[in-house]
């Protein structure tokens, strides 16, 4: 949610939210900043300022959720950066990343010029984060291109959140080195996952993908040394027309020389940012997407490696896979079609991208 704070001038800040009198004597004690929701205004605390009287605005809020967390700017602009009552919420660390991946659903300017957010305040927002939150995702770009300050970071989170699981999106290129690695394995929370991308079973093709000469042995060594340091990981394989028959390799590659992971998860692409530029390069429909994946399926199974698959529509994958789906597109992104109105299975399935529903309007079959 974004809106603005009308008669706000202070500095750039984090806030929580409380709409709720006990709410509001529980932040005070923990002495963080927020503001506080009644029937007529917004306040701030702790200098209990009157900062808004829009209706529309106390409306909306009034919406939210205790201990949501939002961003506060200079000219009363705020956006939401956590979300109490979802399981899907993320810390933003740069737009940054040393791959160009092809099909990438960021930008290409966004990868090389985008900003990254301070330490600092990746710390003060998770200050105002619960301690009982289920689960946080540290992701970019690439989290690790902001260097060796991340685990100052990585630090906070682990000596607060006990219980909380974190799951890392990372390319695993800097885990090719052993002094991350090292500085991981110190400061990495108990209950962590590390999601790293294998595009091909062999060089040629995942540095092409990448974009990024070098990037499939780093990649590889980096998996290698994380799990040799007992790290849990899972290997994602994002399915496109570069690597559509070269799944099955992939998959016998894990089996041989990377077992050791947790699952692998194979995933149907967003189609936005670099993936629609390259949309002649990249784009097979998610019914053919499922096709090419089946054998791969098959063999991760039987040498008893977990599978799951995002993205992929019910209807687009066959009947024994369904268990496998998981609805892994975030609320604000899914869409469903017209024909959806339809199917049986709506509930269950997971749904299209709102960036890549148009690609795929006449795939989709109701199942009745
Ligand atoms: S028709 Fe729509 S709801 Fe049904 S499986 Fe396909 S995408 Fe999902």
């Amino acid at each position: 949610m974004i809106g603005k704070l009308e008669k706000y001038n202070g500095k750039y800040r984090i806030v929580s939210l409380a709409l709720d009198q006990s709410t509001k004597e529980e932040l005070l004690k923990e002495d963080i900043d927020f503001v506080f929701i009644t029937d007529n205004d917004i306040r701030i605390y702790p200098e209990n300022m009157v900062i808004s009287e829009d209706k529309k605005i106390i409306d909306k809020l009034q919406n939210a959720h205790n201990y949501d967390v939002y961003e506060l700017w200079e000219n009363g602009r705020f956006s939401e950066y956590y979300d109490d009552s979802s399981v899907d919420n993320y810390f933003f660390v740069t737009a940054k990343c040393n791959s160009n991946c092809i099909m990438c659903p960021s930008p290409d300017a966004s990868r090389q010029k985008g900003g990254s957010t301070s330490v600092d305040t990746l710390i003060e927002i998770a200050k105002h984060i619960p301690t009982d939150t289920p689960h946080l995702t540290i992701t970019g770009g690439e989290p690790f291109m902001i260097g060796k300050d991340i685990f100052r970071f990585i630090a906070y989170l682990r000596d607060k959140f006990e219980y909380t699981e974190f799951l890392f999106l990372t390319n695993g290129r800097i885990f090719a080195l052993e002094s991350y690695v090292q500085r991981f394995v110190e400061t990495v929370p108990a209950s962590s996952i590390v999601a790293i991308p294998i595009h091909g079973s062999r060089e040629k093709i995942h540095d092409s993908i990448t974009q990024t000469r070098g990037s499939f042995e780093q990649t590889i060594r980096g998996i290698k040394n994380l799990l040799k340091a007992g790290i849990h990981i899972e290997l994602r394989i994002v399915v496109s027309k570069m690597n559509e028959n070269d799944i099955c390799n992939i998959a016998r590659l894990i089996c041989d020389e990377l077992s050791g992971i947790d699952y692998v998860s194979i995933m149907a692409m967003e189609m936005t940012g670099s993936a629609r530029i390259n949309v002649e390069k990249v784009w097979i429909t998610y019914r053919e997407a499922a096709k090419k994946i089946e054998e791969a399926v098959m063999l991760l199974l039987e040498n008893e490696i977990d599978v799951k698959l995002y993205n992929f529509p019910l209807c687009t994958v066959k009947r024994e896979f369904w268990t496998l789906c998981e609805k892994s597109i975030s609320p604000d992104k899914v869409r469903y079609a017209e024909i959806c109105d339809t199917c049986k299975l709506k509930k269950a399935c997971g749904g299209l991208f709102s960036g890549t529903i148009s690609m795929e309007k006449g795939e989709l079959r109701a199942i009745i």
